[in-house]
């Protein structure tokens, strides 16, 4: 009867349940040691100046190279990284990594641009950050001008007395400070002020609301831009797919690029060939 039925559906879920923590569990003890046994690596997605489409920076993106499942999107592991606290370790890795990208890149007698580092909240909130950056770029001698870290609204409003000096240490530093998925998190525009980053960056999900189908498009995307020049930031638009975002948004007066229409992310090798090509048209 209903009851019986009752009883097997609610089975059949809570068994569902436990094969997907299994598998949760099993990436989360694959990725302790994933580390070590050398399966992560950084792609590299440009950012291109709105005015004329030259690269200027790119955003380092992790990835986890499975000896099974093959090539992992952050989506499939940084959640179980954050839970586990793996993130710290990882993290710390993705900037020393940068950073000697960076450095073989300089000795190799290319003119680098900034590379974009992604900063979890647990990085932010527990490690002594401005000390961690000043000593791998001293390490790899790095300028810090080269370095550009990207953090959430999410993680500045969570102790803002601590992030106001937090981000004034790392200024001091040299390093480039963006606010990445802007307008998705929680901000205050009284605290927003008190931040000094360089530039916002407009989250996908606003660039993808301009589409030339509705009277309403690209409202937010506008006023973030505004908004951003305000404060005297720049804005980087994430997620430009079609050339009817780029016009629109060039109209907009926003400053930068990053996405599909100017390139997918990919490797250290590519990127930099990509970037001397660039430079020489
Ligand atoms: P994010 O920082 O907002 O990075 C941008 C994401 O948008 C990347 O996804 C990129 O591949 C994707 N993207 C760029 N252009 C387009 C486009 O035109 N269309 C679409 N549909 N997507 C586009 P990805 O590489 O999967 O990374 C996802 C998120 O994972 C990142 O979002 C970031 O929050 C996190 N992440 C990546 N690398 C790291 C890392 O080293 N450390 C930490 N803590 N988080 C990372
Ligand atoms: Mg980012
Ligand atoms: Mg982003
Ligand atoms: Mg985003």
């Amino acid at each position: 009867g209903a009851k019986a039925e009752g009883r097997n559906a609610f089975q059949y879920y809570s068994s569902d349940l436990n094969k997907a923590s299994l598998g949760e569990l099993l990436l989360e003890n694959q990725l302790r040691g994933a580390l070590d046994r050398d399966e992560l690596l950084l792609y590299y997605q440009p950012k291109v100046q709105a005015s004329d489409g030259r690269i200027t920076g790119a955003e380092a993106l992790l990835r986890w190279s499975h000896p099974e499942l093959g090539v992992l999107l952050p989506g499939r592991f940084i959640p179980a990284a954050e839970e586990s606290g793996l993130i710290v370790p990882i993290g710390e890795w993705v900037l020393r990594h940068v950073c000697a990208q960076l450095r073989a890149w300089l000795d190799a007698g290319h003119r680098p641009v900034p590379i974009a580092v992604n900063l979890s909240a647990q990085q932010f909130a527990h490690q002594d950050i401005a000390l961690l950056v000043r000593g791998i770029l001293t390490e790899h001698r790095v300028p810090a001008e080269l370095l550009e870290l990207e953090l959430t609204e999410t993680m500045l409003m969570r102790d803002v007395e601590r992030t106001v000096g937090l981000l004034a240490r790392l200024r001091g530093l040299g390093v480039r400070l963006s606010i990445d998925d802007f307008g998705t998190g929680y901000s205050s525009l009284a605290y927003l002020k008190l931040f000094e980053v360089d530039v916002l960056k407009i989250d996908r999900s606003f660039v993808n609301d301009i589409r030339g189908d509705d009277g309403e498009e690209g409202k937010i995307a506008t006023a973030v831009i505004a908004l951003a020049h305000s404060l005297g930031h720049k804005v980087v638009a994430e997620g430009v797919e079609t050339k009817y975002q780029r016009d629109f948004l060039t109209r907009q007066q926003c400053d930068q690029f990053q996405g599909y229409l100017f390139g997918h992310p990919i490797p250290a090798d590519e990127f930099i060939a990509r970037l001397h090509t660039d430079t020489q048209t």
